[in-house]
């Protein structure tokens, strides 16, 4: 099709000018969705169960000993947005290591979950946590205390991925 035949096809004809059939059509399809079934959510009131699959913020697991993470780094070597800080320090625990600093910056954060996947530990997953709010850059920061979650809270996560991993 040329530019003069494109024009041409792209003409409004008399109906179309006058724009009401259109507008009537439009209201008619309002109309009739009035009555379909609903996909929103009156959110927060209604809140969404997040599946296993799920990728909310990245948190550490808690043990009954303290963190599970030995401080290897792995995570922050792979974080593509540069958002993982870990320090590490020597404990007297059978792990040798523990993250003395771990933070997660969720300003920079992806949801990518290459920190979960690279963990050698199982020591960082997803949660099911959608709802971040910060009033501030530096409350985006999230220490290790703010991360830390019991595994118990995490049991499902932890098994779909040794289900998919
Ligand atoms: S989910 Fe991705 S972007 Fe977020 S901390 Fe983990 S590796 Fe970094
Ligand atoms: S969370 Fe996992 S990958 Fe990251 S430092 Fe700890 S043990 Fe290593």
């Amino acid at each position: 099709m040329n530019i003069k035949e494109n024009i041409e096809s792209n003409r409004l004809n008399f109906w179309e000018k006058l724009y009401l059939p259109e507008i009537a059509k439009g209201m008619a399809s309002t109309f009739k969705a009035m009555f379909e079934p609903k996909f929103t959510r009156s959110y927060p009131e209604e809140k969404m169960t997040p599946s296993p699959s799920f990728r909310g913020r990245p948190v550490l697991v808690l043990e009954e000993d303290g963190e599970r993470c030995v401080a290897c780094g792995l995570c922050s070597r792979v974080c593509p947005a540069l958002a993982i800080e870990v320090q590490a320090a020597e404990t007297d625990r059978d792990k040798e290591r523990y993250p003395k600093l771990f933070e997660i910056n969720m300003l920079r954060c992806i949801f990518c979950a290459y920190c979960e996947e690279v963990c050698p530990e199982e020591a960082i997953v997803m949660s099911k946590d959608y709802e971040l709010v910060f009033t501030s850059q530096e409350d985006a920061i999230l220490p290790k205390e703010k991360l830390l979650v019991p595994i118990e809270e995490l049991q499902d996560r932890l098994e779909w991925l040794r289900q998919y991993k």
